[in-house]
């Protein structure tokens, strides 16, 4: 059986057909999985499991639905979806998982991470994510009335966009040296991660011993599944 790892999907409901192949893999592909592994960015925004849009229940039936058939789903925050709590876990039958965290795959330790604290040399983004991530902010962003939220999360959209554009791409991708440090940290050998768009398997050294970095491609115009056992030469 198969694992199978996505990330990126940025959910919608401006853009439908996504919407529609997400629930598509999930009927097909994703039944005969021994597990779905969803690495952060499930959804374009989050701004509270408050928000009982269209798009957020039928996306909490779908995967509760792969539940029922015995597939365990594991959702690991992104940067976008990272509001994405407890309640919303539950109606979706998903596991929340901590970034970074190791798990076992056919006895082989690998670690999964979004990615976006790989991009160190993106500092104000970084300021950004710290901001965001603090208990404190977050219980205050919560309480605001939806509509706020609504607007605050449009807005940070629209930054983000134009920091996209503006910066370098070498600063919005990962940092070598961070990767490394977070493989020997965790001491593994395999690493996979969304939140880049850059979909590739990367190989490196860590400790000495030969390594490998899986980037998970978004979903923009297609799909992208990472499945595990991975197709590499050496397995
Ligand atoms: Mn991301």
């Amino acid at each position: 059986m198969t694992t199978l790892f996505i990330s990126d999907l940025h959910l919608d409901e401006s853009r439908p057909q996504i919407v529609g192949l997400f629930e598509k893999f999930l009927r097909d592909d994703a039944r005969g999985a021994a597990a779905l592994y969803i690495l952060g960015d499930l959804f374009e925004s989050w701004i509270g499991d408050d928000d009982d849009s269209a798009l957020a229940s039928a996306t909490a039936t779908a995967l509760h639905e792969l539940g029922t058939h015995g597939v365990p789903v594991f959702f690991m925050h992104g940067n976008r979806d990272f509001l994405l709590g407890a309640d919303y876990a539950r109606r979706a039958g998903m596991i929340l998982l901590e970034d970074p965290r190791v798990i076992d795959l056919d006895g082989e330790r690998v670690l999964i991470m979004h990615g976006d604290t790989l991009c160190t040399d993106d500092l104000e983004y970084q300021k950004f994510r710290a901001l965001v991530r603090d208990a404190g902010w977050q219980q205050r962003f919560l309480s605001m009335p939806l509509r706020e939220r609504r607007a605050f999360a449009a807005q940070a959209r629209g930054e983000s966009r134009k920091h996209t554009a503006a910066a370098k791409p070498e600063i919005m991708d990962v940092n070598p040296a961070a990767v490394i440090a977070a493989m020997h940290r965790h001491g593994v050998r395999r690493l996979i991660h969304g939140h880049t768009h850059r979909p590739a398997m990367h190989r490196l050294g860590v400790d000495r011993q030969a390594a490998e970095r899986y980037v998970l491609g978004d979903w923009y115009e297609q799909r992208s599944v990472l499945t595990w056992p991975l197709p590499s030469a050496d397995r």
